[in-house]
This record gives structure tokens, sequence and C-alpha cells, in this order.
């Protein structure tokens, strides 16, 4: 799939100096993200000069190795939503195979969690598409993205889906903001998602009447964090039927080993979520978790929600509500910080690079995810090698030191010597 998708990449370059075609550079710098390995070119093109034949042409199907160089000229003019079939091509396939089924949740509903992360940032270099902030005399560049992935509760793993860049608006100082650049998304693919039937979750940044207004005009659904401070006159509201006995409460006892700690819920139906006769109506509830012997309050949060909430219900929009916390542990700060190099020595560009290099990390990180769902060897050795440095410190050094001649025959090694029993292929 992610073959075909490349192929198409337009060429932009004119002339007969074109030694490496865009689809190598492309598929090189994800096989740099695939593997965790930013030496992973240079080895195999040492391997070829030794050997005559690399892992880079039999694993990925390159038909050259390109520099960094190369692959920086070749990327930077490239706009990244070339890449963005394929994560509607994944969805798909996963819901046909019924690997979606696992990511549904409250209602049935696919919970889609919206957070922006900064994946660049600093004082000296950038490019045309950075955005900026100043303090004093000094000028930080960075680039923003938004990075939607569907999470289950109980699950650790998330899918990765379409990334909305952070990009400043054109040539004026007006920065383009996380809100703005999530209606994009939501106007963009929110019809796709609602015919899977999901529900959004969000922090409170998100929980403002335009954004749910058009959460329900798209027919999707919304748990978004509440916050008093930015909902007065919902919260307001709330505190004056609290008054008059309709706010609905009840607390449970939960053993947690060596303590006891007490959980209460309320919530009440139909409030505003701002001042004025327009405003929506939503449903809120609020979680306050308490130990019990020390009776320090350890969690408080709320949300709204269209869905309607009730003592059979509550819990479970809660702990929908809660799963968007998935997102900062699983995608995010695996991105940045177990090895999906985002800053890598291709370089910044001064055009689409960051952007393009981001949606090939995001894609290696949604193949790996894939590839733990439904191959049943990639499991068994990810099981096996539980620490993901491992794995991944094995595949490094055994492609960088042996010759491969498919994915099948690498893990087929893999599998040999660690002495696992291979598994039944229901493939
Ligand atoms: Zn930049």
């Amino acid at each position: 799939m992610l073959q075909v998708v490349l192929d198409r990449l337009p060429e932009h370059r004119s002339g007969k100096n074109v030694t490496y075609a865009i689809r190598d550079a492309a598929l090189g710098a994800f096989s740099v993200f695939y593997m965790q390995s930013p030496s992973f070119l240079a080895y195999q093109e040492q391997m070829q000069l030794n050997t005559g034949h690399n892992n880079g042409v039999s694993l990925f199907e390159l038909k050259g190795i390109p520099s960094d160089n190369q692959i920086r000229n070749l990327l930077d003019p490239l706009d990244p939503e070339q890449l963005f079939p394929m994560f509607a091509e994944v969805t798909s396939q996963l819901e046909e195979s019924g690997e979606l089924e696992a990511f549904r949740d409250y209602r049935d509903n696919l919970l889609i969690v919206l957070d922006g992360t900064e994946y660049f940032s600093s004082q000296e270099i950038h490019c045309d598409n950075c955005s900026h902030r100043t303090h004093g005399d000094k000028t930080t560049y960075f680039h923003a993205v938004i990075t939607p992935v569907m999470v289950a509760p109980g699950n650790s793993r998330v899918i990765s889906l379409e990334p909305e860049f952070i990009v400043p608006q054109d040539g004026h100082e007006k920065q383009d903001c996380e809100r703005a650049a999530t209606k994009r998304w939501i106007e963009q693919y929110g019809a796709r998602y609602a015919a899977f039937k999901a529900t959004l979750l969000g922090d409170d940044l998100y929980c403002n009447q335009p954004l749910c207004e058009q959460v329900l005009e798209k027919k999707l659904n919304f748990i978004f964090v509440c916050k008093p401070d930015s909902h007065p006159e919902l919260y307001q509201m709330v505190a004056f039927l609290d008054a008059n006995g309709q706010v609905e409460q009840f607390s449970e006892r939960i053993w947690k080993g060596k303590y006891a700690e007490i959980r209460t819920y309320r919530f009440v139906n139909t409030v505003p979520l701002r001042a004025g006769a327009d405003a929506l109506k939503v449903n809120w509830c609020e979680l306050t978790i308490q130990n019990e012997t020390t009776k320090k309050i350890t969690y408080r949060n709320a949300w709204a929600t269209q869905h309607e909430i009730s003592h059979a219900t509550v819990k479970a929009i809660v702990q929908a509500g809660r799963t968007r916390w998935k997102v900062e542990n699983e995608n995010n700060n695996v991105l940045k910080t177990k090895g999906y190099h985002f800053e890598h020595n291709f370089g910044h560009g001064s055009q689409h690079l960051a952007a393009f290099l981001l949606t090939l990390n995001l894609l290696a990180f949604l193949f790996h995810t894939v590839l733990d769902l439904t191959d049943a060897k990639y499991k068994l050795l990810r099981e096996k090698l539980r620490v993901r440095k491992t794995f991944f410190d094995d595949l490094r050094a055994l492609t960088r030191y042996m010759y491969f001649e498919s994915w099948e025959h690498l893990m087929d090694f893999m599998i040999a010597n660690l002495k696992l029993p291979p598994p039944v292929d229901t493939g």
C-alpha cells in the first residue's frame, strides 16, 4: 500500500540529474523511522559495497540508497498530504478485518483523541512553514501538529489517524492555533469517522460551542474535559441545580490493595455550555477520587458530552473521557522519546520537509501497531522481546551484519534462535 502511495508522488525536478527516484527518498526516510535506526541507510550502503546485496533492497524494496542530503532535497518540496491516503486505507482494512472492534467502547463508538504536540523547536533553524513565538528579543521557531489517534480503555495500542498541521496563516502574524487546526480536521475527516460511529475526546481547549456544534453537525459525538475557569455559566447552573438537589451523586469504595479510595460521581443533563440564549445544552459529569484514610483528593476532573448521562452510563462515560490521557503516554511520548526520531540528520529543510518526515514517522508507528495486531510472528517476537528498545536493538544489529531476503526470513531467524514455538499461521 505504501509503495503505491509513494509511486504517485509527483516529480518536481527538471533536467536529467534524477539518479534517485523520489519514491526511494521517501522509502529511505521511512526505513530509518521504521527500523528506529538513524544509521540504517549508511549500514546498508556499506553492506552493498562489501557483499553486493543489502537489506534496504530486500526488506523495503529500495532501488538505490539515497544519502541524507538527497532525501532532504527530494522530499522538501512535497506536500505531506500526499501520504494521507495511507491512514484511510489502514483504518478501512482494520475495519474490514474486524480489528477495529477492539477499539469500540461506549455505545460501540470508536474513541478518537484530539491532541496537539510540538515536534520541532529551535532558536536558530527555521523554514517557511515554522510558527514562532517571541519572548523579549528572543524568537523561538516551532512546528506543531494535531495527531488524532483511536484509543480504547485497557488497550495499550493506539491507531494513528491523519494529522493536521498547525501552520502560520498566509503572510500575517496571526498564528494558526490548535482550535483552528482541529476545525479543519473535523471538516475534512469528520464525516468519514462518523460513518464508523465515533466519539471525539479532548481537553478543555476543545470544549467550546463552535467546536462542539461542528462535531454534532458532522454526526460525531464528544466527551471533552470541562473546567470551571473556562465555563463559569455552566458551573453556576450546576451549583444552582445542586443547591436544589437536582445534581445526581453517588459514591463507591474501591479497595486498592493497601488502602481504599472513594470515587464520587456527580452528573446532570441539559446545562448551558456558555452564556446567552443560544447556548448549546450539554450533559455534565464529574469524578472525584479520595483516599479513604488520608482524605486526600487524588483526582478530580469533569467532562461535557452530548451522550445522555444516567446512573447506568456515568461510569462508562467517565472512563471513556479519561482514556484521552493515553495519547500523552502512548503516542506523542513514543514518538518523542522512544526512538521515532523526530529530529534527525535529514535537517529541517526550507518548505515541507519537517511535516513530511513527521508523517512518515507517524506511518512507521502505525505500521508497528498494525503488525502487532495482525501479524502472528511480529506479535510473538514483541511479546518475547517485551522491552521495545531490546526489539529494535536486535533488528538494528541483525540488519547491520546480516542479509535477510525478506521480513519472513528475518522473523523466522529470530524466532528460531530465541527457541520460540512458531505461531500457527492463521492468515
Ligand atoms: Zn520550520
